[in-house]
């Protein structure tokens, strides 16, 4: 099997650190090569992730990577956060620009994930591996879909190590993304990002938002099941575990599962490759 990593975001309240742990001590039974924790942009969200690595490393014994973005930040904040995640031991990290939170003003002082890459680098050295995204359906603000390839190349080029992908459920734009960023001389490890389906109409909103394109035949088959629970994660999986063995037969270097801080949909995923 090759690796698998877990991506978990940042539980606020005691009941969400419950099932934060639950999800936890499930999946670190799949032996994850690390899992990553989400970074939210701007004020006491920085914390969070803090806490929440710190938890997942501490009390699990999982090897973390924190993600970084740098929206809204100062050098001097960001220089702060990774004196600490050294200081801490960790070794690796998701570098990303984020979004501005609305109402937040000042974009900070970097404009760019690449520039946050090369800072990463300047300040640290080779201290942390680097993950940095990759969007095979186009990043949705992207002035068009060749500039946002050479955009990532940038990413590469300030001293990224690897990459994970937007989630997507059409294999050919990762393969063809791939091929695509090879031809600009890209060579590093580009793993797909994985979204189990459970929730479908959460899902649906959140694709929206986040420019993920849901083939119109699973959201006519996921319609069709309605408000029926178990269909629908019955066929979200054979979906999902589908497209995993397609994407590593056609040779992806591992699987990143967004697992919304919840192992059953991710196992149930995992289950059917394994089988
Ligand atoms: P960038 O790589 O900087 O790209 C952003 C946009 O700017 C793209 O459209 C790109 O084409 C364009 N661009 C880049 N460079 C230039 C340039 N020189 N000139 C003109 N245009 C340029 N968000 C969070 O807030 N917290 C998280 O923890 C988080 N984790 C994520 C993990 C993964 C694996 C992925 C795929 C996304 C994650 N996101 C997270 C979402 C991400 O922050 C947003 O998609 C954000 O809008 C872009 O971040 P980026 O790092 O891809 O930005």
């Amino acid at each position: 099997m090759p690796s698998i990593s877990f991506e978990f975001f940042p539980p606020k309240t005691d009941e969400q650190r419950a099932q934060l742990d639950q999800a936890a001590t499930l999946l670190k039974s799949l032996s994850p090569e690390y899992v990553s924790v989400t970074f939210g942009a701007g004020g006491s969200t920085l914390s969070y992730t803090g806490e929440t690595v710190a938890r997942l490393h501490g009390n699990h014994g999982l090897n973390v990577a924190p993600h970084l973005s740098c929206v809204g930040g100062t050098r001097a904040e960001l220089a702060e956060l990774l004196d600490a995640y050294r200081a801490a031991g960790y070794r690796r990290l998701v570098a990303l620009r984020g979004d501005l939170p609305s109402g937040m003003a000042s974009p900070g002082d970097f404009r760019y994930a690449s520039e946050l890459v090369r800072f990463i680098r300047e300040y640290t050295g080779d201290h942390f591996h680097i993950e940095v995204a990759a969007y095979p359906e186009t990043h949705p603000q992207a002035d068009d879909a060749l500039a946002d390839l050479r955009h990532f190349k940038a990413k590469v080029d300030a001293g990224a190590n690897g990459a994970i992908t937007q989630y997507f459920f059409n294999a050919d734009a990762y393969f063809r993304f791939v091929d695509d960023v090879r031809r600009l001389g890209v060579e590093v490890p580009i793993v797909p990002g994985i979204m189990p389906i459970s929730n479908f109409s959460q899902l649906k909103r959140f694709s929206d938002q986040c420019g993920a394109e849901i083939p119109r035949w699973i959201v006519k088959r996921m319609q069709a099941h309605g408000d029926d629970a178990a269909s629908v994660r019955e066929l979200g999986a054979d979906v999902v575990a589908e497209m995993c063995r397609r994407l590593l037969d056609g040779g992806a270097p591992g699987l990143h599962f967004y697992t919304l801080n919840r192992a059953r949909a991710t196992q149930a995923v995992l289950n059917r490759l394994h089988s």
